[in-house]
């Protein structure tokens, strides 16, 4: 166990510490995330955690797709990630498994990696930022009002914020009490996963069976986590280790002598999505915004993409830069990709079911997705690459992210991710030096004039235009484009205050 980063709250908090901007139900990785965006952008943020330690997230998320670590690298500490995990070409679709090595992304891998030693991560991050954290404690409920959100902690305790974003997981607590619908599919199967210690010789590999998939495999200090398919859609009762060599038993006809477990769950294919994401001064992110399959390894990307979407905007009302309507476009931007992914997740469950009518389509599956158009398009969406917001006509990269370009600026080389670290939106004015006047928005936006010779490629999309600048939002995001087209300069003004707030008087 490691001493826990960041500030760790007294049971009984001041009055001067029950008040904070913003509070976050649940330090999981979307958690995590929007508090280390919010502390970049000087947020008072805070997290309340049940779990007493980071430690006890077990072993669900196995990795980080291309954008993931694309967004982390954007932040300056991807780095951290690659030398814990093991660089592979994890992305796939039901039978498919992709090569991404010829995208273009410095990113073009994605990272085996377990969910605990991202959150570890994360949390290190989170707290060298400072944030401080309420452990050992749920957040039970909340009432808002216009000015803020009373936060009911189950110490007994209370928080005051101006905003509370529930990231407390699928069965989110914020997500109820704020009455925001959850629709959606029933789960049609259930599995048992835990990291095992068995004194027998484990079945290492992966299995098939007509309700669908599960398998063994070794885990670096020899225990073995396993994935069991229940054979009836199991309650949510926590499991218990007679659950496990029951299964294990039904499933290979031994229980590979099971001594115990130091990590055991059930997870299921429901699969729903909260009907809006925000409700006044609450908002949902992660799990406690949709759960569904895992196959496909969506969940822990989509949380932290959504963080990273999210954390900027939310700094900017909170600091009175924008109104309050800015955090719509959450929802509006993040909700498709998410119901997206969900529609995927489906597809694979299906497809991961074993009889041979359904190995015919697996087979035609793979054939189409073995063709290189299907190939990059089914790739970059399952990576998180391609997501594209709709910011409205124009140059293709508007509303899709930015390539970590190399430049050259009066201060040398430099690559654009660089100057995303500190989560601030940039002009990256590559014309006539000082083209662009951005006086009004000074203190929120970094203008930076810089060369750059090179092509244009977009994941899919191939070779694009060279613009003459862009203004790129600290998600990564292109919000404007000096593409050469009538009136593309003369809109800066519109999509500065669209996006950074009204401008300041001279
Ligand atoms: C078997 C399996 C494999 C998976 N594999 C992948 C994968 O390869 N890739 C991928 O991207 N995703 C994967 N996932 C999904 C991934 O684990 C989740 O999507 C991810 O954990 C969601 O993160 P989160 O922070 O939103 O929620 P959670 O991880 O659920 O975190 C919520 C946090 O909130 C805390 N909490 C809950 N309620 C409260 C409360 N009331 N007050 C205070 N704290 C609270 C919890 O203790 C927890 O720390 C997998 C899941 C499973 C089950």
């Amino acid at each position: 166990m490691h001493d826990e980063p960041g500030r760790t709250m007294d049971p009984t908090p001041s009055e001067k510490e029950r008040a904070h901007a913003v509070v976050i139900a649940g330090g999981g990785p979307t958690g995590l995330m929007l508090a280390g965006e919010l502390a970049l952008a000087r947020v008072d943020v805070a997290v309340v955690e049940r779990r007493q330690t980071q430690d006890l997230a077990g072993a669900r998320a196995g990795g980080l797709h291309a954008r993931t670590l694309e967004v982390l690298d954007q932040r300056g500490i991807v780095e951290r990630f690659v030398a814990r995990g093991q660089v592979a070409q994890p992305a796939g679709f039901g039978p498919v498994h992709f090569d991404i090595s010829d995208f273009p992304t410095r990113h073009n891998y994605g990272l085996g990696l377990w969910q605990d030693v991202t959150e570890r991560l994360l949390a290190d991050w989170v707290g060298e930022l400072g944030v401080p954290f309420y452990r050992g404690r749920e957040v039970t409920g909340f009432a808002q009002d216009d000015d803020g959100v009373d936060v009911a902690l189950s110490d007994g305790g209370s928080l005051r914020a101006a905003y509370l974003v529930g990231c407390d997981g699928g069965r989110s607590v914020v997500r109820k009490a704020a009455g925001i619908d959850f629709p959606g599919w029933d789960a049609s199967v259930s599995y048992l996963i835990a990291i095992t210690q068995m004194t027998g010789e484990p079945a290492f590999g992966i299995r098939r069976d007509q309700k669908g998939t599960y398998g063994m495999g070794k885990l670096e200090d020899g225990s073995v986590r396993v994935v069991l398919r229940e054979d009836e859609v199991a309650d949510r009762t926590e499991p218990t280790l007679d659950d496990l060599r029951r299964v294990l038993t039904a499933l290979y006809g031994t229980d590979f002598g099971l001594r115990g477990a130091t990590w055991l769950s059930r997870f299921t294919d429901m699969t729903r999505q909260a009907a809006s994401y925000r409700k006044g001064r609450v908002l949902l992110a992660g799990d406690a915004a949709h759960v569904h399959s895992p196959m496909g390894g969506q969940g822990l990307n989509l949380g932290v993409q959504e963080a990273v979407n999210l954390g900027w905007k939310l700094a900017q009302v909170v600091k009175g830069a924008s109104p309050a309507s800015l955090l719509d476009t959450y929802h509006a931007e993040r909700h498709p990709v998410a119901a997206r992914a969900l529609r995927k997740t489906m597809a694979q469950t299906a497809l991961s079911r074993g009889d041979e009518r359904m190995e015919a389509v697996r087979e035609s599956i793979a054939e189409l997705l073995h063709m290189d158009e299907p190939r990059k398009r089914y790739a970059a969406m399952m990576t998180g690459l391609d997501v594209h917001y709709d910011l409205g006509a124009g140059h293709p990269l508007l509303g899709r992210r930015m390539p970590d370009l190399d430049v050259v600026t009066a201060d040398g080389p430099r690559r654009v991710f660089s100057f995303l670290h500190e989560a601030r939106p940039v002009l990256l004015n590559l014309g006539e030096p000082g083209a662009f006047d951005v006086t009004a928005w000074s203190t929120r936006v970094r203008r930076v004039d810089a060369r750059h010779t090179g092509a244009w490629e977009l994941p899919v999309l191939g070779a694009v235009a060279a613009p003459a600048a862009v203004l790129i939002r600290p998600d990564g995001h292109v919000a404007w484009v000096e593409d050469g087209a009538p009136g593309a300069g003369a809109r800066l003004p519109e999509a500065l205050a669209n996006w950074l707030g009204a401008p300041s008087a001279a």
